[in-house]
């Protein structure tokens, strides 16, 4: 086996990594992974990191998981892959199918992509062509919510407001405005994450009351905005913006990339509009239960976009699902009318296998009722963290945890990784925001040694 040291030199000198500075691996070494089991990562020498944050959000029922493994292997034996236009296969079929029995109503159409951003871009130009096809093409705009994610391609960079990223590519993108966000940590003293949460809807409001003449579509992530640092915000906002936008003809693009697939407790974030937030003192500690699943009705939006999480963590794949409604405006005889956009790995077989499985064992293993419990027990193990003197805005949606770390060092993030890696945790912090969004399959005795180490980190770094 090739040692870790070797892997690391032979890394540097031929790949560059993602969002990376790459100058800093001088002095912060690669972490050369060798394989996976479960919660758990293994380098060449066999020490193991528990992977906190499922391996950038994608892992849900861990690392070589045996029943996503078996599927993908029955697959290889028998079309590893074929172009979608003009054919199709039976695995990008089923998986249509059970996606439009699982996601909000009304959505029955699946366009495929093969990552994140390109569900982005296919929403984005998928709804701007409908409105020039129903002959409003001055409806070419996008709006977004301040902080917003959408991914780093120059159409989702243009829906993505991150000053890094506005900076140094904002002269290569159409500038797209952006209102207020509902993540309750900005509320104003004494007012509550739902009121704030309306507040920020009227704003919203206001913006399209003038320019809704304009705006192809609204852009959001449900309940959680991920890389803006795990902000959490009121569901009342998503039923708001539904509203607004039917009012104002706007689509509603609901990015659940991120906080799709059962992380916010509910298959789907936006399924959780209507549910009454168990008593939600968001404003001070913000544990949030979902509800049962009894109650759901919650709201479609036009577009739903997909990906992280549906392969398990295995593969590439997005898929954006829309209306009948949209689908329609681009049945036609003429060509220029249809949907122009297309990648060489659309609907890949062996991905849409590995999507099949995961939805499998959400099915199999009661997989959203077992996490409301866990979540409930990890609310209650990690106690002491929430209670530190030190740990402010601890929060909680579905099977996401984040905190702020009042912290003296400017480098928090940096420290708090390596310090991790020497703890056996994989843990990303996005500033002094530390996060947890570990794979669904996490028990009580990882999740306790996680609550542990990360406390023990804490006091090191204050
Ligand atoms: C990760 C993410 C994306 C982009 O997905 P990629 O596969 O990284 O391109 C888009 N939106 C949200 C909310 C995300 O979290």
């Amino acid at each position: 086996m090739t040692s870790n040291h070797d892997l690391l030199a032979r890394s540097l000198s031929s790949v560059w990594h993602p969002c990376t500075q790459m100058k800093r691996h001088e002095t912060l070494p690669l972490v050369p992974i060798a394989r996976g089991e479960g919660v758990w990562l293994y380098d060449a020498d066999g020490k193991r990191y528990l992977d906190t944050v499922s391996s950038w959000w994608v892992n849900l029922f861990g690392h070589c998981n045996p029943r996503i493994n078996a599927a993908i292997t029955d697959q290889l034996g028998k079309l590893e892959h074929v172009m979608l236009a003009g054919f199709t296969h039976e695995p990008v079929v089923q998986l249509s199918e059970r996606l439009r029995g699982l996601a909000p109503a009304g959505l029955g159409h699946c366009f495929y992509g093969s990552d994140g951003a390109s569900a982005t871009e296919i929403a984005l130009k998928m709804s701007a062509h409908y409105w020039r096809n129903t002959g409003k093409p001055q409806k070419c705009e996008f709006l977004s919510l301040k902080n917003s994610y959408h991914g780093e391609t120059l159409g989702a960079l243009s829906v993505t407001d991150v000053a890094l990223f506005r900076d140094a590519y904002g002269s290569l993108i159409k500038q797209n405005a952006t209102v207020p966000c509902p993540d309750w940590r900005d509320a104003a003293a004494g007012e509550d994450a739902e009121a704030y949460a309306t507040r920020c809807a009227e704003s919203l409001e206001a913006h399209l009351r003038v320019h809704h003449e304009s705006i192809a579509a609204f852009i959001v992530e449900p309940l959680v905005q991920g890389a803006a640092g795990m902000a959490m915000y009121h569901p009342t906002y998503l039923q708001r913006a539904r509203e607004l936008c039917s009012q104002y003809d706007v689509h509603l693009i609901a990015d659940e990339i991120a906080v799709g697939m059962g992380r916010t407790g509910t298959m789907f974030a936006c399924e959780q509009t209507s549910l009454s937030p168990n008593p939600s003192p968001a404003c001070g500690r913000g544990v949030r239960e979902s509800a049962g699943e009894g109650k759901r009705t919650g709201i479609s939006p036009d577009f739903l976009l997909i990906s992280k999480g549906i392969t398990g963590g295995y593969l590439p794949l997005s898929i954006v699902m829309t209306t009948d409604d949209i689908y329609q405006a681009f049945y036609d005889d003429k060509t220029s009318r249809g949907f122009l956009h297309s990648h060489s790995y659309t609907g890949n077989p062996l991905a849409c296998r590995a999507a099949l499985a995961t939805l499998d064992i959400f099915e199999q293993d009661g997989v959203l009722n077992t996490n409301r419990d866990k979540a409930a027990i990890f609310n209650r193990i990690a106690t002491p963290l929430r209670e530190h003197a030190k740990v402010k805005h601890f929060r909680n949606t579905g099977m996401i945890w984040a905190f702020e770390v009042e912290t003296p060092h400017a480098d928090f993030a940096q420290r708090c990784f390596s310090l991790g890696l020497k703890h056996e945790l994989l843990l990303r912090p996005m500033g002094n925001t530390v996060y947890f969004m570990p794979p669904y399959i996490i028990d009580e005795t990882q999740f306790h040694l996680l609550i542990t180490r990360t406390l023990t980190i804490i006091d090191e770094l204050i």
